[in-house]
């Protein structure tokens, strides 16, 4: 196919921003990007998708989900309002988590995957739980995901919180099952956070992971409660007892990493364990402020994420954006930074699960792109592109959504979803949730 007509920002190490461009497909691939008139000369067979008025952009990634939170939406949570971050899980999250079950879960999957075709984000790193239901719960969301047609890496947040052990067996049964994956799904070992694990159950998990190459997928330090907890039972803060017990490293995503010390800090990096960063999240939860640019200038791999908040990946790097500027007292931070958390290094991360490189729109790379109904008031070149995105692209609307060459989205019509028929059943099936809590 040939998305012509467009403007086409190809990202990537080095960002041209086409205009008249067109971006050639073949299968799940890039075969060609270039000029549309020249392209159409070298391609005249492929069918056409006119981009006009629109820019052409990689799918976008997101790096640390929760499917699962769907039917929390206007829920009303009884009793006093949680007054902190154990409240918060408490009162919400481990009570609709528990509620979960069967039909609840694939349709808890189904909506946000759709939310995801809708904001352009074709790769999902999701963190599952649902302890009524833990076995054959991840196969519902594959199932989910193959239907949307985007890609996930999946895993089951590993909590003693209920039972011990919880969720390890899942884990183990999807990733000898997904094995290395096939480009579309991925599987990781989650584990909810430190205070919730025990160390036998920390360590088997580990052992599960390292056995099959998959990373772990964790919260850290969300909330000063959690390294409180570590340094309390253990006499070393969270980072320093996940390391010692062998769950950082490369494929690793320590998630949050609010409160987190220097050492600490060296750790990651030493390790070369990825942190996601969340800022609607922490500032939602109020827990703090990531120190993102101490991780940055150590060099670790920081990505983005919305953990659960939404599918947008835009408005979470704006947020970031405007966050890290008012928490630092200064207007010349993070223009560069939270860009490049969401465009490279959450392609870094996303091709250490899925072993694909995505984020860039180049012959060879997958066909994953969002197509956002923008017509730019001002010239937009490679020079200032970052300006048109934080300001512009972020309030622009996608139209069209690709993921392996598969058009799952054209028109702001889903194709691949019924979104109408699967809202209905949700809010049908979302007050029985809520009675179960
Ligand atoms: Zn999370």
């Amino acid at each position: 196919m040939r998305f012509e007509n467009g403007i086409v920002a190809t990202l990537g190490p080095t960002n041209q921003v086409i205009w008249n461009g067109s971006v050639v497909t073949d299968g799940e691939k890039i075969v060609a990007v270039g000029e549309a008139a020249q392209l159409k000369k070298q391609y005249p067979a492929a069918e056409s998708v006119d981009c006009r008025g629109q820019v052409v952009l990689p799918g976008f990634i997101c790096s640390h989900h929760h499917f699962y939170s769907t039917m929390a939406r206007g829920m009303a949570i009884p009793g006093e309002p949680a007054s902190n971050f154990v409240e918060v899980l408490e009162r919400l999250w481990w009570k609709l988590d528990t509620a979960l079950c069967d039909e609840d879960i694939l349709l808890s999957a189904q909506i946000p995957l759709i939310e995801c075709i809708r904001n352009g984000t074709t790769t999902v790193i999701d963190h599952h739980a649902s302890p009524s239901q833990r076995e054959g719960s991840l196969d519902l969301i594959e199932q989910a995901v193959r239907q949307a047609g985007i890609r996930a890496s999946l895993c089951y947040e590993v909590s003693d919180r209920n039972v011990k052990r919880g969720g390890v067996e899942e884990n183990r049964r999807f990733i000898k099952k997904v094995g290395k994956g096939d480009g579309q799904i991925a599987a990781m070992m989650g584990l909810h956070a430190s205070f919730t694990v025990s160390d036998d159950t920390l360590a088997e998990c580990v052992g599960i992971a390292r056995d099959a190459g998959v990373g772990c997928h964790v919260h850290v330090a969300e909330d000063v409660a959690d390294r409180d907890d570590s340094v309390r039972k253990y006499g070393v803060p969270t980072v320093q007892r996940l390391h010692k017990l062998g769950a950082s490293g490369p494929q690793s995503l320590f998630i949050h990493c609010v409160h987190i010390d220097d050492a600490e800090m060296d750790t990651i990096a030493a390790t070369g364990t990825a942190v996601v960063h969340n800022p609607e999240s922490n500032m939602n939860n109020a827990v703090g402020v990531t120190p993102l640019f101490d991780l940055l200038r150590r060099g670790v791999l920081v990505g983005l994420g919305t953990d659960g908040m939404g599918s947008d990946m835009l408005a979470q790097m704006r947020c970031g954006y405007l966050l890290h500027r008012l928490a630092n007292h200064d207007p010349r931070v993070a223009f560069m930074e939270m860009p490049q958390l969401l465009l490279q290094n959450n392609a870094e991360i996303a091709e250490r699960q899925f072993g694909i490189r995505l984020g860039e729109l180049a012959p060879g790379r997958p066909a994953d792109m969002a197509i956002i109904d923008y017509e730019p008031p001002t010239p937009l070149t490679e020079n200032n592109f970052l300006g048109h995105l934080i300001f512009g692209l972020v309030d622009a609307t996608v139209d069209t959504t690709v993921c392996r060459g598969q058009i799952l989205m054209r028109n702001k019509r889903l194709l691949t979803m019924d979104e109408e028929r699967l809202a209905a059943r949700s809010r049908e099936l979302a007050p029985e949730v809520w009675k179960r809590l």
